[in-house]
């Protein structure tokens, strides 16, 4: 009777150790990938199967694995909802809790990878930020859709199963944090979203794309570029926000008063989403260069999306204090320099160049 007793009780043990929360057994020769669930068109839904309005992050986490088939065959997987909004809500404050889950989720051995699934609007930015302050090579992945889950032809479904292909891939270790849509892996420094609406939404123009995944088969052409993750300088450890940074648009005939008001309003640093190589009209670079000398850094970028910004073109950064943004466009030149000034808020203007050159 005791023996029958003990087996059985162990027999229960057992059996609760090889479920995972959901009820799905733990295959030891997977490897174990967390999904951190943010909203987005991916987590979406609309009235018609045809139709274009829809409400971005409805579906949980676990009903959207759950719709992907065979998905539970690349990985053991486990999913966690850290937000449920559109990526037009994004904010510091969501980056900051989805990078610090991460550094503790990687840090441990039981999580082998990371899928965040994210609405596509600021992507870009948010694959950036964590590229700057996840402090692990395990792989970091992005994945979103450009149609909500109800949509005919929804893409949601197989950007997922691809991405978790690639964070259960062993080549996609030390290559940062990577956007995988549309059978494409991008890396974090390059991508940029440059289409509204179309499913091939994602390019990466200046240095093309990491790789290709094509129903869960990974290939990788190339590296990143850039500085990122166990070897950034930058750390979220203890941060709370990230000094305010604005970005002003240009065009012609622009307010040249509209650095004087961002700084009134509290920015500590300005980035110019300038005409052609980060140009902007006389008073415009007039204005710049009264904040700079007031110590507000400000930072040359391109509303152009594609290419880089001369440091000696028509604009002589010395003469105006201004940083050229090299490769980063505007949103991403942001993020740098939000991220420097928490470091040091009197940085100087050739570390923030160098900065901008090197990450
Ligand atoms: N507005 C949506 C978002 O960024 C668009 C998308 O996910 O495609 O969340």
């Amino acid at each position: 009777m005791k023996t029958q007793l003990f087996l059985r009780s162990l027999l229960t043990v057992l059996l609760i150790a090889v479920m995972l929360p959901h009820g799905y057994s733990q295959d030891n020769n997977l490897p174990n990938i967390r999904i951190l669930a943010t909203g987005g068109t991916i987590a979406g839904t609309g009235a018609s199967a045809t139709g274009s309005a829809y409400t971005s992050g409805k579906v949980t986490i676990d009903a959207m694995i759950d719709a992907v088939p065979n998905i539970r065959k690349l990985a053991n997987l486990e999913g966690e909802q850290t937000a449920n909004v559109g990526s037009q809500d994004m904010s510091v404050e969501v980056w900051l809790i989805l990078a610090n889950r991460i550094n503790e989720l990687l840090a441990t051995d039981e999580v082998d990878g990371i899928v965040i699934t994210h609405g596509t609007d600021t992507q870009e930015e948010t694959a950036f930020f964590l590229n700057l302050v996840v402090k692990s090579d395990k792989p970091v992945i992005m994945v979103s859709s450009m149609r909500p889950s109800t949509a005919l032809s929804a893409d949601g479904p197989l950007n997922l199963y691809n991405g978790v292909a690639v964070a259960a891939n062993p080549n996609s270790k030390g290559k940062g944090v990577m956007v995988v849509i549309n059978d494409a892996i991008h890396s974090a420094h390059a991508v940029k979203k440059l289409l509204t609406t179309p499913v091939q939404a994602f390019m990466s123009p200046e240095h093309g794309l990491l790789g290709t995944v094509n129903f869960g088969l990974v290939e990788f052409f190339h590296e990143p570029h850039g500085i990122h993750t166990v070897n950034s300088e930058f750390s979220i450890d203890g941060v709370k926000e990230l000094p305010r940074v604005d970005i002003v648009y240009g065009c012609a005939d622009m307010s040249p008063d509209l650095i004087e008001i961002m700084v009134k309003a509290g920015a500590k640093g300005i980035v110019i989403a300038g005409v052609g190589d980060g140009n902007m009209n006389a008073g415009t670079l007039e204005a710049a260069k009264k904040a700079t000398k007031k110590g507000i850094p400000v930072v040359r970028a391109a509303r152009v999306p594609v290419g880089s910004v001369l440091i000696h073109g028509e604009v002589v950064d010395e003469d105006y204090g201004t940083v050229s943004s090299d490769e980063l466009n505007p949103q991403k030149a942001r993020i740098l320099l939000m991220l420097a000034l928490q470091k040091d808020k009197n940085m100087s203007r050739e570390k923030l160049q160098e900065l901008m050159i090197n990450y």
